[in-house]
């Protein structure tokens, strides 16, 4: 069984907003075994709303859930074009109304809102395909479970929180539960990979594929914040499959395999710091490392705190990085990166101290220091220490991005005791 979601909504469309409810509604479906097949986004008009589910129905999902659409404005048609879709009218739920009257008329009273333009609109929301079971408002839009020749329909309003609230709601229904009853949740394994190019582990994925039939995963690799990310999702009886497939990707390119669990990096390292207290200097990234590290919460236990020392001047005064390494190897040199690790782990009476200086373009690349040149170093108070500096592909943002999570990783490193060239 496959599924559909259909977000509806102009602002959407245009990308004035984001769309934040296709993805959730579709993690969701995932976590219950459902494939989504298509998030399917269409504008305030009915036609192109009928035809996305027209479509939907044409591909044969058993399921489609919509957002948005169910306020009381002329705009929002969700509920009359699903009712259409599924050749039910819509009637008064009576119930649904007095419903609606009761959570609105409080802040009618105190916005004194007028009483027949609010009646009005109240009435359109409780206007409900006959024969759908409808679901109680967390605003004041009900959402719908609709039976159809074809796919159920369930309708949820469009603002996110009202959509989560509703959801547990909208499954317990006897047509959601009749949809999703016997499917088989799908079971996932997760590797996380850095300083790996994804082409070379596609080759990898061939090999293995040579010896292993692999049709019953299916495989997802995703290259985010420089970091290569594989899903692997399958039905329960691939179980061996699966471990063949993550011990050939462990055994060509273990070193590189940071998190078998699902763990996140932000998370590992949150374990690794406890019991240790960290100062950062940061130049190119201003910032960006100690937001990531203070992210977490119950971070102030480690992070004693850091300095954005951009100017060689708050290098010199901030962080006490001698005048003289910055003329002698330049503000951006791996000598000045470990001045201000050393800095920040005495200004701060830290164990553990980084420093980041770099240069993230557009502008100020030479020959020798192009942009993208970042020069990291972590030293810990017992005098271990782990530097790199290399020269990161991207723009000013992802070079500054790629810096913090390589600094990340290199600190997981340190903590670790694994030392190893990239
Ligand atoms: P309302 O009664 O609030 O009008 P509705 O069901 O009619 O509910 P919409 O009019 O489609 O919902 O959207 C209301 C607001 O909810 C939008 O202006 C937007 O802020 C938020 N919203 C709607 N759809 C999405 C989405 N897909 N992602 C994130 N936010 C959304
Ligand atoms: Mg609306």
């Amino acid at each position: 069984m496959r599924a559909g979601v259909v977000v509806t909504g102009t602002e959407v469309l245009t990308a004035r907003i984001t769309d934040r409810n296709g993805p959730w509604i579709s993690e969701r479906l995932g976590e219950l075994g459902v494939e989504v097949s298509h998030i399917l986004c269409v504008g305030d008009r009915r036609p192109d709303l009928a035809a996305a589910l027209g479509f939907l129905a044409a591909e044969r999902v058993g399921l489609i859930v919509t957002s948005g659409g169910l306020g009381p404005t002329a705009d929002d048609l969700t509920a009359e074009v699903v009712a259409g879709f599924a050749g039910r009218e819509l009637v008064l739920d009576e119930r649904m109304e007095e419903r609606i009257a009761e959570i609105i008329a409080g802040f009618a009273r105190r916005l004194r809102f007028d009483a027949d333009a609010l009646r009005e609109a109240n009435r359109k929301q409780a206007m409900v395909p006959r024969g759908a079971t409808v679901i109680d408002p967390a605003g004041t839009a009900p959402g719908l479970v609709v039976p159809t020749a074809g796919p159920t329909v369930i309708v949820l309003p469009g603002p996110p929180r009202e959509l989560h609230e509703m959801w547990p709601q909208a499954l317990d229904t006897a047509e959601a539960r009749a949809v999703l009853e016997g499917i088989d949740p799908y079971r996932n394994a997760t590797l996380r990979l850095f300083g790996i190019p994804e082409s070379e582990l596609a080759k990898t994925l061939r090999e293995i594929g040579e010896q292993t039939d692999l049709s019953p995963l299916e495989i997802t690799t995703c290259l985010r914040r420089a970091e290569l990310e594989v899903e692997i999702r399958y039905r329960p009886g691939a179980e061996e499959t699966c471990e063949r497939l993550v011990d050939g990707i462990v055994a060509r390119h273990g070193r590189f395999v940071f998190s078998r669990d699902g763990s996140s990096l932000d998370e590992q390292i949150t374990e690794l710091l406890d019991g240790h207290r960290i100062g950062l200097g940061e130049s190119c990234t201003a910032g960006l490392l100690a937001a990531r590290l203070t992210e977490v919460p119950g971070s102030s236990s480690y992070v004693a705190g850091g300095v954005v020392a951009y100017s060689d001047r708050a290098k010199r005064e901030l962080l006490d990085v001698p005048s003289k390494l910055i003329e002698r190897h330049g503000a951006v040199s791996p000598q000045v990166a470990e001045a201000m690790a050393e800095g920040a782990l005495a200004r701060f009476e830290a164990d553990l101290g980084i420093g980041i200086t770099g240069i993230a373009g557009p502008e100020g690349g030479s020959e020798e220091k192009p942009v993208g040149y970042v020069c990291i170093c972590i030293k810990s108070a017992s005098g271990t220490e782990i530097a790199r500096d290399p020269v990161l592909p991207g723009n000013r943002g992802e070079i500054r991005d790629r810096s913090t999570t390589l600094a990340m990783h290199l600190l997981r490193r340190l903590l670790r005791g694994e030392e190893f060239p990239l």
